[in-house]
Protein backbone atom coordinates (compact mmCIF):
# COMPACT_ATOMS: atom_id res chain seq x y z
CA UNK A 1 0.00 0.00 0.00
CA UNK A 2 1.16 3.52 -0.57
CA UNK A 3 2.42 5.84 1.94
CA UNK A 4 -0.14 8.24 3.20
CA UNK A 5 1.02 11.82 1.97
CA UNK A 6 1.17 15.64 4.15
CA UNK A 7 2.08 18.36 2.62
CA UNK A 8 3.26 21.15 5.96
CA UNK A 9 3.36 24.62 5.09
CA UNK A 10 3.32 28.28 5.51
CA UNK A 11 1.45 30.27 3.13
CA UNK A 12 2.66 32.51 0.46
CA UNK A 13 2.38 36.24 1.36
CA UNK A 14 3.90 38.55 3.93
CA UNK A 15 6.71 37.13 6.53
CA UNK A 16 5.01 36.51 9.92
CA UNK A 17 6.65 33.76 12.73
CA UNK A 18 4.10 31.96 12.26
CA UNK A 19 6.00 28.68 14.81
CA UNK A 20 5.51 31.16 17.70
CA UNK A 21 2.72 31.20 19.86
CA UNK A 22 3.45 33.98 21.97
CA UNK A 23 4.95 36.19 19.42
CA UNK A 24 3.45 35.56 15.64
CA UNK A 25 5.78 38.37 15.23
CA UNK A 26 5.43 40.48 12.15
CA UNK A 27 9.00 40.39 10.15
CA UNK A 28 8.38 42.92 7.49
CA UNK A 29 6.94 45.57 9.84
CA UNK A 30 9.69 45.32 12.27
CA UNK A 31 12.98 46.49 12.85
CA UNK A 32 16.41 44.40 13.15
CA UNK A 33 15.10 40.82 12.86
CA UNK A 34 15.17 38.21 10.40
CA UNK A 35 12.49 35.06 10.03
CA UNK A 36 13.32 31.95 12.61
CA UNK A 37 13.39 28.62 11.73
CA UNK A 38 10.19 26.74 11.19
CA UNK A 39 10.27 24.46 13.87
CA UNK A 40 7.00 23.89 14.59
CA UNK A 41 6.65 22.15 10.57
CA UNK A 42 9.66 20.35 11.58
CA UNK A 43 8.29 19.14 14.31
CA UNK A 44 5.67 17.88 12.78
CA UNK A 45 7.62 15.88 9.96
CA UNK A 46 9.84 14.16 12.18
CA UNK A 47 6.69 12.80 13.99
CA UNK A 48 5.35 11.76 10.55
CA UNK A 49 7.81 10.92 9.06
CA UNK A 50 8.53 8.61 12.31
CA UNK A 51 5.02 6.90 11.45
CA UNK A 52 5.59 5.96 7.85
CA UNK A 53 3.91 9.29 5.82
CA UNK A 54 5.31 10.62 3.12
CA UNK A 55 5.88 14.34 4.19
CA UNK A 56 6.54 17.53 2.18
CA UNK A 57 7.66 20.70 4.06
CA UNK A 58 7.49 24.13 2.45
CA UNK A 59 7.69 27.90 3.56
CA UNK A 60 6.22 29.52 0.86
CA UNK A 61 6.46 33.14 2.71
CA UNK A 62 10.11 32.74 3.68
CA UNK A 63 10.48 31.30 0.22
CA UNK A 64 9.28 34.23 -1.79
CA UNK A 65 6.79 31.63 -3.66
CA UNK A 66 3.65 33.08 -4.54
CA UNK A 67 0.28 30.78 -4.75
CA UNK A 68 1.05 28.90 -7.86
CA UNK A 69 3.49 27.63 -6.40
CA UNK A 70 1.68 26.07 -4.10
CA UNK A 71 -0.66 24.70 -6.28
CA UNK A 72 1.83 23.16 -8.25
CA UNK A 73 2.94 21.31 -5.30
CA UNK A 74 -0.85 20.30 -4.58
CA UNK A 75 -0.89 18.97 -7.72
CA UNK A 76 2.39 17.36 -8.17
CA UNK A 77 2.57 16.04 -4.95
CA UNK A 78 -1.62 14.63 -4.31
CA UNK A 79 -1.09 14.72 -0.37
CA UNK A 80 -3.99 13.32 1.40
CA UNK A 81 -3.68 15.83 4.30
CA UNK A 82 -2.36 19.66 4.34
CA UNK A 83 -1.22 21.23 7.53
CA UNK A 84 -0.65 24.70 7.63
CA UNK A 85 0.62 27.57 10.38
CA UNK A 86 -1.75 30.39 11.02
CA UNK A 87 -1.61 33.58 12.75
CA UNK A 88 -4.20 35.59 14.20
CA UNK A 89 -2.60 38.53 12.48
CA UNK A 90 -3.28 36.31 8.97
CA UNK A 91 -6.36 34.20 9.71
CA UNK A 92 -8.74 35.33 7.46
CA UNK A 93 -6.12 35.58 4.59
CA UNK A 94 -5.35 31.89 5.85
CA UNK A 95 -8.45 30.79 5.44
CA UNK A 96 -9.03 31.96 1.70
CA UNK A 97 -6.00 29.73 0.99
CA UNK A 98 -7.87 27.00 2.54
CA UNK A 99 -10.76 27.44 0.89
CA UNK A 100 -9.54 27.51 -2.43
CA UNK A 101 -7.45 23.95 -2.15
CA UNK A 102 -9.94 22.42 -0.41
CA UNK A 103 -12.62 23.14 -3.20
CA UNK A 104 -9.68 21.99 -6.09
CA UNK A 105 -8.01 18.98 -3.91
CA UNK A 106 -10.31 18.14 -1.24
CA UNK A 107 -7.89 16.92 0.96
CA UNK A 108 -8.04 16.84 5.34
CA UNK A 109 -7.36 20.06 6.33
CA UNK A 110 -5.39 20.80 9.72
CA UNK A 111 -4.55 24.17 11.00
CA UNK A 112 -2.13 24.96 14.02
CA UNK A 113 -2.41 27.75 15.72
CA UNK A 114 -2.69 29.76 19.05
CA UNK A 115 -6.08 31.37 18.53
CA UNK A 116 -7.55 27.38 18.44
CA UNK A 117 -6.55 27.29 21.79
CA UNK A 118 -9.94 26.44 24.15
CA UNK A 119 -11.02 29.55 22.32
CA UNK A 120 -14.35 31.50 22.96
CA UNK A 121 -16.82 30.71 20.63
CA UNK A 122 -17.75 34.06 19.60
CA UNK A 123 -14.27 34.38 17.85
CA UNK A 124 -14.69 30.57 16.80
CA UNK A 125 -18.08 32.07 14.98
CA UNK A 126 -16.12 35.21 13.30
CA UNK A 127 -14.09 32.54 11.05
CA UNK A 128 -15.65 30.40 8.16
CA UNK A 129 -14.22 26.96 9.00
CA UNK A 130 -16.13 25.35 6.50
CA UNK A 131 -13.56 23.33 5.07
CA UNK A 132 -11.06 23.23 8.25
CA UNK A 133 -11.33 19.71 9.65
CA UNK A 134 -9.04 20.13 12.39
CA UNK A 135 -7.29 22.45 14.55
CA UNK A 136 -4.74 22.28 16.97
CA UNK A 137 -4.43 25.02 19.66
CA UNK A 138 -1.56 22.87 21.48
CA UNK A 139 1.67 21.79 20.52
CA UNK A 140 1.65 20.37 17.35
CA UNK A 141 4.29 17.40 18.12
CA UNK A 142 2.07 16.18 20.49
CA UNK A 143 -1.21 16.09 18.80
CA UNK A 144 -0.31 16.34 14.36
CA UNK A 145 0.62 12.07 14.68
CA UNK A 146 -1.97 11.51 16.73
CA UNK A 147 -4.47 12.81 13.98
CA UNK A 148 -2.90 11.46 11.16
CA UNK A 149 -2.87 8.16 12.49
CA UNK A 150 -6.64 7.92 13.40
CA UNK A 151 -7.71 9.53 9.55
CA UNK A 152 -5.19 7.03 8.04
CA UNK A 153 -4.99 3.66 10.20
CA UNK A 154 -8.35 4.45 12.40
CA UNK A 155 -5.96 4.22 15.75
CA UNK A 156 -7.26 5.93 18.46
CA UNK A 157 -10.21 8.54 18.56
CA UNK A 158 -10.11 12.30 17.99
CA UNK A 159 -11.51 13.25 21.35
CA UNK A 160 -8.06 11.62 23.01
CA UNK A 161 -6.52 13.72 21.57
CA UNK A 162 -5.75 16.46 24.10
CA UNK A 163 -5.62 20.23 22.81
CA UNK A 164 -7.20 20.60 19.92
CA UNK A 165 -10.97 21.20 18.17
CA UNK A 166 -12.49 18.66 15.60
CA UNK A 167 -15.61 18.03 14.30
CA UNK A 168 -18.32 15.82 14.71
CA UNK A 169 -20.63 13.85 12.72
CA UNK A 170 -22.96 16.51 12.51
CA UNK A 171 -20.08 19.23 11.48
CA UNK A 172 -19.81 20.88 15.19
CA UNK A 173 -16.84 22.09 16.38
CA UNK A 174 -16.05 19.96 19.46
CA UNK A 175 -12.85 20.93 21.86
CA UNK A 176 -10.97 18.23 23.17
CA UNK A 177 -9.43 18.77 26.75
CA UNK A 178 -7.39 21.88 26.84
CA UNK A 179 -4.33 22.79 29.53
CA UNK A 180 -2.87 19.52 29.71
CA UNK A 181 1.09 19.03 28.79
CA UNK A 182 3.07 16.36 27.90
CA UNK A 183 5.98 16.99 30.24
CA UNK A 184 8.79 14.60 28.34
CA UNK A 185 9.95 16.43 25.84
CA UNK A 186 13.55 14.46 25.43
CA UNK A 187 11.40 11.77 24.07
CA UNK A 188 10.59 13.65 20.84
CA UNK A 189 12.42 13.70 17.40
CA UNK A 190 14.33 16.57 16.40
CA UNK A 191 13.11 18.66 13.66
CA UNK A 192 13.39 17.13 10.36
CA UNK A 193 16.22 19.72 9.34
CA UNK A 194 17.17 17.26 6.44
CA UNK A 195 13.18 18.93 4.89
CA UNK A 196 14.05 22.35 5.79
CA UNK A 197 15.49 25.11 3.49
CA UNK A 198 18.04 26.11 6.63
CA UNK A 199 19.56 28.67 4.80
CA UNK A 200 16.45 30.47 4.75
CA UNK A 201 16.60 31.17 8.26
CA UNK A 202 19.57 33.47 9.03
CA UNK A 203 21.00 35.67 11.79
CA UNK A 204 20.75 39.16 11.27
CA UNK A 205 23.79 40.52 11.66
CA UNK A 206 26.35 37.74 9.70
CA UNK A 207 23.37 36.39 7.42
CA UNK A 208 24.82 32.82 8.47
CA UNK A 209 22.00 30.08 8.46
CA UNK A 210 21.00 30.09 12.30
CA UNK A 211 18.59 26.88 13.92
CA UNK A 212 16.23 27.78 16.61
CA UNK A 213 16.23 24.85 19.28
CA UNK A 214 13.87 24.57 21.94
CA UNK A 215 14.90 24.02 25.18
CA UNK A 216 11.92 24.44 27.48
CA UNK A 217 8.50 25.13 27.33
CA UNK A 218 6.43 27.36 29.46
CA UNK A 219 6.25 29.89 31.85
CA UNK A 220 5.78 30.82 35.88
CA UNK A 221 5.26 34.61 34.93
CA UNK A 222 2.03 36.18 34.28
CA UNK A 223 2.62 39.05 32.05
CA UNK A 224 -1.38 40.15 31.35
CA UNK A 225 -0.59 40.48 27.48
CA UNK A 226 1.31 37.19 26.71
CA UNK A 227 0.09 33.85 25.56
CA UNK A 228 2.53 31.60 26.76
CA UNK A 229 1.07 30.61 30.30
CA UNK A 230 -2.06 29.96 28.70
CA UNK A 231 -0.81 27.91 25.94
CA UNK A 232 2.40 26.18 27.09
CA UNK A 233 1.96 26.24 31.08
CA UNK A 234 2.73 28.08 34.00
CA UNK A 235 5.06 24.89 34.85
CA UNK A 236 8.33 25.15 33.00
CA UNK A 237 9.13 21.58 31.01
CA UNK A 238 13.06 21.37 30.44
CA UNK A 239 14.68 19.43 27.64
CA UNK A 240 18.20 18.18 29.64
CA UNK A 241 21.39 19.12 28.44
CA UNK A 242 22.47 16.65 27.24
CA UNK A 243 19.54 16.11 24.69
CA UNK A 244 19.83 20.25 23.73
CA UNK A 245 23.51 19.26 22.91
CA UNK A 246 22.60 16.26 20.26
CA UNK A 247 20.55 18.33 18.39
CA UNK A 248 23.58 20.84 18.52
CA UNK A 249 25.88 18.44 17.15
CA UNK A 250 23.38 17.18 14.83
CA UNK A 251 23.10 20.74 13.29
CA UNK A 252 26.58 21.62 13.01
CA UNK A 253 27.71 18.05 11.73
CA UNK A 254 24.87 17.18 9.41
CA UNK A 255 23.58 20.66 8.23
CA UNK A 256 26.63 23.17 9.22
CA UNK A 257 25.05 24.76 10.92
CA UNK A 258 27.21 27.53 13.57
CA UNK A 259 24.53 29.41 15.06
CA UNK A 260 21.45 29.07 17.60
CA UNK A 261 18.88 30.44 18.88
CA UNK A 262 17.89 28.63 21.95
CA UNK A 263 14.06 29.52 21.96
CA UNK A 264 12.69 28.74 25.63
CA UNK A 265 9.91 30.86 27.04
CA UNK A 266 12.57 32.26 29.21
CA UNK A 267 15.79 30.48 29.05
CA UNK A 268 17.63 31.85 32.27
CA UNK A 269 14.95 30.62 34.70
CA UNK A 270 16.32 28.27 35.80
CA UNK A 271 19.95 29.25 36.19
CA UNK A 272 21.27 25.37 37.24
CA UNK A 273 19.95 24.47 34.23
CA UNK A 274 21.78 27.17 32.18
CA UNK A 275 24.90 26.48 34.26
CA UNK A 276 24.94 22.85 33.12
CA UNK A 277 23.64 23.41 29.74
CA UNK A 278 26.73 26.22 28.76
CA UNK A 279 29.42 23.61 31.14
CA UNK A 280 28.62 20.63 28.31
CA UNK A 281 29.19 23.08 25.64
CA UNK A 282 32.49 24.33 26.77
CA UNK A 283 33.34 20.57 27.25
CA UNK A 284 31.78 19.34 23.97
CA UNK A 285 33.51 19.31 20.78
CA UNK A 286 31.38 22.61 19.85
CA UNK A 287 33.01 25.08 22.23
CA UNK A 288 34.46 27.98 20.06
CA UNK A 289 33.06 26.48 16.82
CA UNK A 290 29.31 27.52 17.64
CA UNK A 291 27.62 30.95 19.01
CA UNK A 292 23.75 31.05 20.73
CA UNK A 293 21.42 33.88 21.32
CA UNK A 294 18.52 33.63 24.06
CA UNK A 295 15.70 35.13 25.89
CA UNK A 296 16.24 36.37 29.25
CA UNK A 297 14.20 38.02 31.88
CA UNK A 298 15.93 39.87 34.51
CA UNK A 299 14.45 38.13 37.56
CA UNK A 300 16.03 35.77 38.28
CA UNK A 301 19.28 36.61 36.79
CA UNK A 302 22.67 36.29 38.07
CA UNK A 303 25.73 38.22 36.83
CA UNK A 304 27.70 34.55 37.13
CA UNK A 305 25.20 33.68 34.74
CA UNK A 306 25.57 36.08 32.28
CA UNK A 307 29.26 35.76 32.40
CA UNK A 308 29.18 31.78 31.62
CA UNK A 309 26.85 32.27 28.63
CA UNK A 310 29.55 34.41 27.32
CA UNK A 311 32.27 32.22 27.47
CA UNK A 312 30.00 28.91 26.04
CA UNK A 313 29.32 31.61 23.21
CA UNK A 314 26.68 33.82 23.59
CA UNK A 315 26.65 36.16 21.17
CA UNK A 316 23.34 38.19 22.14
CA UNK A 317 21.27 37.99 25.20
CA UNK A 318 17.41 39.56 24.66
CA UNK A 319 15.63 41.01 27.91
CA UNK A 320 11.93 41.72 28.07
CA UNK A 321 12.37 44.85 29.74
CA UNK A 322 9.24 45.97 28.85
CA UNK A 323 8.56 49.23 30.70
CA UNK A 324 11.01 52.44 32.57
CA UNK A 325 7.61 52.74 35.17
CA UNK A 326 7.66 50.11 38.21
CA UNK A 327 3.39 51.28 38.68
CA UNK A 328 3.09 49.74 34.77
CA UNK A 329 5.89 47.12 35.21
CA UNK A 330 3.64 45.68 38.72
CA UNK A 331 -0.13 46.58 36.73
CA UNK A 332 0.95 44.30 33.80
CA UNK A 333 2.46 41.88 36.17
CA UNK A 334 5.90 41.70 35.09
CA UNK A 335 7.47 40.51 38.35
CA UNK A 336 10.28 42.61 37.70
CA UNK A 337 10.82 45.54 38.24
CA UNK A 338 13.09 49.24 37.13
CA UNK A 339 15.67 48.82 39.01
CA UNK A 340 16.49 44.91 38.20
CA UNK A 341 15.98 46.16 34.23
CA UNK A 342 18.94 48.82 34.84
CA UNK A 343 21.06 46.22 36.75
CA UNK A 344 20.23 43.38 33.91
CA UNK A 345 22.01 45.58 31.73
CA UNK A 346 24.95 47.40 33.96
CA UNK A 347 26.18 43.66 33.81
CA UNK A 348 25.90 42.78 30.61
CA UNK A 349 28.11 46.30 29.84
CA UNK A 350 30.29 44.99 32.47
CA UNK A 351 31.00 41.58 31.21
CA UNK A 352 30.65 42.71 27.14
CA UNK A 353 27.93 40.87 26.43
CA UNK A 354 25.78 42.02 23.66
CA UNK A 355 22.10 42.80 24.23
CA UNK A 356 18.68 43.28 22.91
CA UNK A 357 16.11 45.13 25.02
CA UNK A 358 12.19 44.59 24.40
CA UNK A 359 10.18 47.20 25.12
CA UNK A 360 6.34 47.56 25.23
CA UNK A 361 4.07 50.47 25.20
CA UNK A 362 0.66 51.36 24.74
CA UNK A 363 -0.88 49.28 27.75
CA UNK A 364 -4.61 50.39 29.20
CA UNK A 365 -3.39 51.84 31.82
CA UNK A 366 -0.28 54.49 30.11
CA UNK A 367 0.09 57.99 29.97
CA UNK A 368 2.53 60.08 28.11
CA UNK A 369 4.78 60.48 31.32
CA UNK A 370 4.80 56.84 31.87
CA UNK A 371 5.99 55.77 27.87
CA UNK A 372 8.61 58.98 28.28
CA UNK A 373 9.89 56.44 31.44
CA UNK A 374 10.18 54.08 29.34
CA UNK A 375 11.81 55.82 26.87
CA UNK A 376 14.07 56.98 29.63
CA UNK A 377 15.03 53.76 30.16
CA UNK A 378 16.27 52.73 27.09
CA UNK A 379 18.46 55.08 26.90
CA UNK A 380 20.32 54.78 30.27
CA UNK A 381 20.18 51.02 29.63
CA UNK A 382 21.66 51.40 26.06
CA UNK A 383 21.19 48.41 24.69
CA UNK A 384 22.88 47.36 21.73
CA UNK A 385 19.48 46.70 19.72
CA UNK A 386 16.00 47.62 20.76
CA UNK A 387 12.38 46.85 19.75
CA UNK A 388 9.08 48.82 20.73
CA UNK A 389 6.12 47.25 20.05
CA UNK A 390 2.58 48.03 20.42
CA UNK A 391 0.82 45.99 23.43
CA UNK A 392 -1.72 43.45 21.65
CA UNK A 393 -4.53 42.00 23.48
CA UNK A 394 -4.63 38.60 22.23
CA UNK A 395 -7.50 36.43 22.93
CA UNK A 396 -7.26 34.51 25.94
CA UNK A 397 -4.97 37.45 27.60
CA UNK A 398 -5.95 39.17 30.98
CA UNK A 399 -5.29 42.08 28.78
CA UNK A 400 -7.69 41.17 26.30
CA UNK A 401 -10.52 41.18 29.47
CA UNK A 402 -9.18 44.69 30.40
CA UNK A 403 -9.50 46.28 26.99
CA UNK A 404 -12.69 44.87 26.89
CA UNK A 405 -14.08 46.53 30.03
CA UNK A 406 -12.60 49.40 29.18
CA UNK A 407 -14.03 49.57 26.07
CA UNK A 408 -10.50 50.09 24.55
CA UNK A 409 -11.26 48.02 21.66
CA UNK A 410 -11.68 49.43 17.91
CA UNK A 411 -12.11 46.08 16.03
CA UNK A 412 -11.38 42.68 16.22
CA UNK A 413 -7.97 41.55 17.42
CA UNK A 414 -7.78 38.99 14.82
CA UNK A 415 -5.88 41.24 11.75
CA UNK A 416 -3.62 43.15 14.38
CA UNK A 417 -0.31 42.95 15.12
CA UNK A 418 2.34 43.96 17.12
CA UNK A 419 2.50 47.29 14.86
CA UNK A 420 -0.94 47.79 13.52
CA UNK A 421 -3.00 47.27 16.72
CA UNK A 422 -6.91 46.26 17.63
CA UNK A 423 -6.95 48.83 20.18
CA UNK A 424 -8.15 52.72 20.57
CA UNK A 425 -4.92 53.24 22.52
CA UNK A 426 -4.81 53.57 26.25
CA UNK A 427 -7.60 54.96 28.43
CA UNK A 428 -5.20 58.48 28.04
CA UNK A 429 -3.96 58.16 24.90
CA UNK A 430 -5.21 57.83 21.05
CA UNK A 431 -3.54 54.99 19.17
CA UNK A 432 -1.65 57.49 17.08
CA UNK A 433 0.05 59.16 20.02
CA UNK A 434 1.39 55.94 21.27
CA UNK A 435 2.74 55.21 17.80
CA UNK A 436 4.24 58.40 17.68
CA UNK A 437 5.54 58.25 20.88
CA UNK A 438 7.06 54.70 19.57
CA UNK A 439 8.49 56.77 16.42
CA UNK A 440 10.10 58.91 18.77
CA UNK A 441 12.01 55.96 21.08
CA UNK A 442 12.96 54.54 17.61
CA UNK A 443 14.15 57.17 16.03
CA UNK A 444 15.94 58.79 19.29
CA UNK A 445 17.68 55.45 20.08
CA UNK A 446 19.18 54.42 16.82
CA UNK A 447 19.81 57.84 14.97
CA UNK A 448 22.27 58.91 17.92
CA UNK A 449 25.57 59.49 16.78
CA UNK A 450 26.68 58.36 19.78
CA UNK A 451 25.02 55.02 18.66
CA UNK A 452 26.06 55.17 15.09
CA UNK A 453 29.78 55.42 15.73
CA UNK A 454 29.54 52.74 18.03
CA UNK A 455 28.14 50.08 15.66
CA UNK A 456 30.50 51.56 12.99
CA UNK A 457 33.93 50.82 15.61
CA UNK A 458 32.11 47.37 16.28
CA UNK A 459 31.88 46.63 12.48
CA UNK A 460 35.67 47.72 11.39
CA UNK A 461 36.59 44.04 10.93
CA UNK A 462 33.35 43.15 9.48
CA UNK A 463 32.14 45.41 7.13
CA UNK A 464 29.63 42.59 5.71
CA UNK A 465 27.58 43.12 9.25
CA UNK A 466 27.83 46.57 9.12
CA UNK A 467 25.86 46.35 5.65
CA UNK A 468 23.76 44.63 7.57
CA UNK A 469 23.27 47.17 9.90
CA UNK A 470 22.58 49.97 7.13
CA UNK A 471 19.79 48.01 5.80
CA UNK A 472 18.13 47.33 8.86
CA UNK A 473 18.46 50.54 9.78
CA UNK A 474 17.07 51.78 6.47
CA UNK A 475 14.02 49.24 6.78
CA UNK A 476 13.46 51.03 10.11
CA UNK A 477 13.06 54.40 9.15
CA UNK A 478 10.84 53.55 6.43
CA UNK A 479 8.87 51.21 8.23
CA UNK A 480 8.46 54.13 10.41
CA UNK A 481 7.55 56.64 8.33
CA UNK A 482 5.30 54.46 6.09
S1 LIG B 1 8.05 36.39 31.31
FE1 LIG B 1 6.04 37.20 30.76
S2 LIG B 1 6.30 37.76 28.57
FE2 LIG B 1 7.96 36.34 29.08
S3 LIG B 1 7.17 34.32 28.54
FE3 LIG B 1 6.75 34.63 30.71
S4 LIG B 1 4.65 35.44 30.81
FE4 LIG B 1 5.41 35.68 28.70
Amino acid sequence: MSKKKVLLFYPPGALFQRGEDRCQQNIDDGSAQAMRACNDLGYAAAILLKGGYEVKLQDYQTQGDNFDVLLKDMKEFAPDMIMMSITNTTIFDDLKVVNELKSRFSPIVVLKGALFFDPEQAMLDMLDLSNVDYMIGGEIDFCIGKIADYCFKGVGKPEEINNILYKNEEGKIVPTKFHVWDEDLDSQPFPARQLMNNALYIRPDTKEPMATIQTARGCPSQCVFCLTPEISGKKVRFRSPQNVLEEMIECYEKFGIRNFFFKADTFTINPDWVKEMCKLIIHSKLYGKIQFTANSRVRPLQKDTLKLMKKAGCFLVAFGFESGSDEILQKMRKGTTVAENRQAAKWCHEIGLPFWGYFVIGFPWETKEDILLTKKLVMETDPDFIEVTIALPFYGTPMYETCKQENLLAKSVLGSDFFHSSAKGTMHLSIDEVMKLRRNILLGFYLRPKYIFRKMKECVTQPGVFVQYVKYGIKLVVNLFK
